[in-house]
Protein backbone atom coordinates (compact mmCIF):
# COMPACT_ATOMS: atom_id res chain seq x y z
CA UNK A 1 0.00 0.00 0.00
CA UNK A 2 2.06 3.17 -1.24
CA UNK A 3 0.77 6.35 0.37
CA UNK A 4 0.38 8.94 -2.74
CA UNK A 5 -0.41 12.29 -0.71
CA UNK A 6 0.03 15.14 -2.44
CA UNK A 7 2.46 17.34 0.02
CA UNK A 8 1.56 21.08 -1.61
CA UNK A 9 -1.86 20.03 -0.06
CA UNK A 10 -0.30 20.31 3.40
CA UNK A 11 2.28 22.92 2.29
CA UNK A 12 -0.73 25.47 1.17
CA UNK A 13 -2.54 24.58 4.57
CA UNK A 14 0.66 25.41 6.58
CA UNK A 15 0.91 28.46 4.74
CA UNK A 16 -2.86 29.85 5.11
CA UNK A 17 -2.21 29.29 8.73
CA UNK A 18 -0.49 32.74 8.43
CA UNK A 19 1.38 32.35 11.87
CA UNK A 20 4.78 33.80 12.58
CA UNK A 21 7.13 31.19 13.58
CA UNK A 22 9.36 33.06 15.72
CA UNK A 23 6.54 33.37 18.41
CA UNK A 24 6.13 29.48 17.97
CA UNK A 25 5.16 27.96 21.55
CA UNK A 26 3.03 24.77 20.98
CA UNK A 27 0.40 26.72 23.48
CA UNK A 28 0.41 29.93 21.35
CA UNK A 29 0.09 27.89 17.91
CA UNK A 30 -2.86 26.17 19.66
CA UNK A 31 -4.51 29.76 20.32
CA UNK A 32 -4.00 30.35 16.52
CA UNK A 33 -5.41 27.35 15.37
CA UNK A 34 -8.43 28.06 18.01
CA UNK A 35 -8.81 31.46 16.04
CA UNK A 36 -8.89 30.18 12.95
CA UNK A 37 -10.75 27.75 13.47
CA UNK A 38 -13.31 29.22 16.10
CA UNK A 39 -13.26 26.44 18.24
CA UNK A 40 -11.99 25.27 21.49
CA UNK A 41 -9.08 22.96 21.08
CA UNK A 42 -8.36 20.41 24.85
CA UNK A 43 -4.90 18.64 24.70
CA UNK A 44 -5.41 16.02 26.97
CA UNK A 45 -2.02 14.22 28.37
CA UNK A 46 -2.80 10.43 29.06
CA UNK A 47 -0.01 8.61 30.79
CA UNK A 48 0.07 5.22 29.24
CA UNK A 49 -2.14 5.93 26.28
CA UNK A 50 -1.90 3.09 24.34
CA UNK A 51 -1.47 4.64 21.07
CA UNK A 52 1.06 7.79 21.34
CA UNK A 53 -2.23 10.13 20.04
CA UNK A 54 -5.87 10.13 19.49
CA UNK A 55 -7.89 13.25 17.93
CA UNK A 56 -11.89 13.78 17.93
CA UNK A 57 -14.50 16.25 17.93
CA UNK A 58 -17.18 17.33 19.09
CA UNK A 59 -20.20 20.29 18.81
CA UNK A 60 -18.34 21.58 21.78
CA UNK A 61 -14.75 21.52 21.04
CA UNK A 62 -11.54 19.88 19.52
CA UNK A 63 -9.80 16.93 21.89
CA UNK A 64 -6.37 16.20 21.53
CA UNK A 65 -5.13 13.04 23.77
CA UNK A 66 -1.46 12.07 23.56
CA UNK A 67 0.51 9.82 26.14
CA UNK A 68 2.05 11.85 28.57
CA UNK A 69 4.55 8.97 29.69
CA UNK A 70 6.75 9.99 25.96
CA UNK A 71 9.46 11.31 25.98
CA UNK A 72 9.04 15.12 25.78
CA UNK A 73 10.04 15.00 22.19
CA UNK A 74 7.86 12.70 20.93
CA UNK A 75 4.58 14.26 22.99
CA UNK A 76 5.37 17.41 21.18
CA UNK A 77 5.72 15.70 18.00
CA UNK A 78 2.42 13.88 18.29
CA UNK A 79 0.34 16.64 19.13
CA UNK A 80 1.55 18.14 15.59
CA UNK A 81 0.60 15.00 14.26
CA UNK A 82 -3.13 15.07 15.53
CA UNK A 83 -3.33 18.41 14.93
CA UNK A 84 -2.85 18.23 11.51
CA UNK A 85 -5.59 15.49 11.63
CA UNK A 86 -7.68 18.97 12.02
CA UNK A 87 -5.67 21.58 9.78
CA UNK A 88 -5.97 19.00 6.50
CA UNK A 89 -10.25 18.28 7.57
CA UNK A 90 -9.38 14.97 8.32
CA UNK A 91 -11.63 14.66 11.05
CA UNK A 92 -15.57 14.24 11.28
CA UNK A 93 -17.42 15.85 14.37
CA UNK A 94 -19.03 13.51 16.20
CA UNK A 95 -22.79 14.65 17.59
CA UNK A 96 -23.34 14.13 21.51
CA UNK A 97 -26.29 11.60 22.27
CA UNK A 98 -27.93 10.76 24.93
CA UNK A 99 -27.19 7.17 24.15
CA UNK A 100 -23.90 7.06 26.30
CA UNK A 101 -22.60 3.13 24.14
CA UNK A 102 -23.74 4.74 20.96
CA UNK A 103 -21.72 7.64 21.44
CA UNK A 104 -18.57 5.95 22.13
CA UNK A 105 -18.98 4.00 19.19
CA UNK A 106 -19.58 7.44 17.10
CA UNK A 107 -16.24 8.50 19.05
CA UNK A 108 -14.14 5.30 18.19
CA UNK A 109 -15.41 4.85 14.42
CA UNK A 110 -15.09 8.27 13.34
CA UNK A 111 -11.70 9.32 15.35
CA UNK A 112 -8.37 9.25 14.15
CA UNK A 113 -7.62 6.46 16.25
CA UNK A 114 -7.32 3.17 14.29
CA UNK A 115 -5.80 -0.38 14.31
CA UNK A 116 -2.78 -0.72 11.89
CA UNK A 117 -3.31 -4.12 10.85
CA UNK A 118 -6.44 -3.36 9.22
CA UNK A 119 -6.01 0.63 8.07
CA UNK A 120 -7.70 1.71 4.42
CA UNK A 121 -5.47 3.25 2.16
CA UNK A 122 -7.35 6.21 2.43
CA UNK A 123 -6.66 6.47 6.30
CA UNK A 124 -3.24 5.92 5.42
CA UNK A 125 -3.06 8.56 3.27
CA UNK A 126 -4.72 10.51 5.98
CA UNK A 127 -2.11 9.48 8.87
CA UNK A 128 0.90 10.38 5.97
CA UNK A 129 -0.74 13.81 5.37
CA UNK A 130 -0.75 14.05 9.10
CA UNK A 131 2.97 12.95 9.39
CA UNK A 132 4.16 15.41 7.01
CA UNK A 133 2.57 17.90 8.66
CA UNK A 134 4.23 17.46 12.13
CA UNK A 135 7.37 17.46 10.37
CA UNK A 136 7.07 20.68 8.04
CA UNK A 137 6.06 22.27 11.29
CA UNK A 138 8.71 20.90 13.37
CA UNK A 139 10.95 22.17 10.01
CA UNK A 140 9.41 25.91 10.61
CA UNK A 141 10.21 26.16 13.89
CA UNK A 142 13.58 24.78 13.83
CA UNK A 143 14.15 26.94 11.13
CA UNK A 144 13.14 29.96 13.14
CA UNK A 145 15.23 29.19 15.70
CA UNK A 146 18.53 29.40 13.38
CA UNK A 147 18.09 32.13 11.97
CA UNK A 148 17.48 34.01 15.47
CA UNK A 149 20.53 32.13 16.61
CA UNK A 150 22.53 33.91 13.44
CA UNK A 151 21.04 37.36 13.64
CA UNK A 152 21.06 37.21 17.28
CA UNK A 153 17.44 38.49 17.64
CA UNK A 154 15.40 36.78 19.61
CA UNK A 155 12.42 38.75 19.82
CA UNK A 156 11.12 40.10 16.48
CA UNK A 157 11.90 44.06 16.00
CA UNK A 158 9.18 45.86 16.59
CA UNK A 159 10.12 48.72 13.85
CA UNK A 160 9.46 52.08 14.74
CA UNK A 161 10.01 55.05 12.60
CA UNK A 162 10.87 58.01 14.95
CA UNK A 163 8.76 60.90 14.85
CA UNK A 164 9.96 63.40 11.93
CA UNK A 165 11.47 66.39 13.63
CA UNK A 166 13.34 67.79 10.38
CA UNK A 167 11.89 70.74 8.54
CA UNK A 168 12.74 70.22 5.07
CA UNK A 169 10.33 73.25 4.03
CA UNK A 170 13.31 75.48 5.52
CA UNK A 171 15.86 74.02 2.89
CA UNK A 172 13.47 74.24 0.17
CA UNK A 173 13.01 77.87 0.47
ZN1 LIG B 1 -2.83 10.10 12.83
Amino acid sequence: MASKIDKKIVQQAIASLNYDWSHYAFDHFVAHIEEIRSRKMLIIPVPGLVIPGICTSTPMADYILYDASDIPMAQHHHKLHEMGHFVLGHVQEVKTTEDAEQWLRDIFSKSQFRGYSHIYEKDLNEEHEAEYFAYLVEDKIAEAHRLAELTGISEPVNWQIPPFSGDFAKEDS
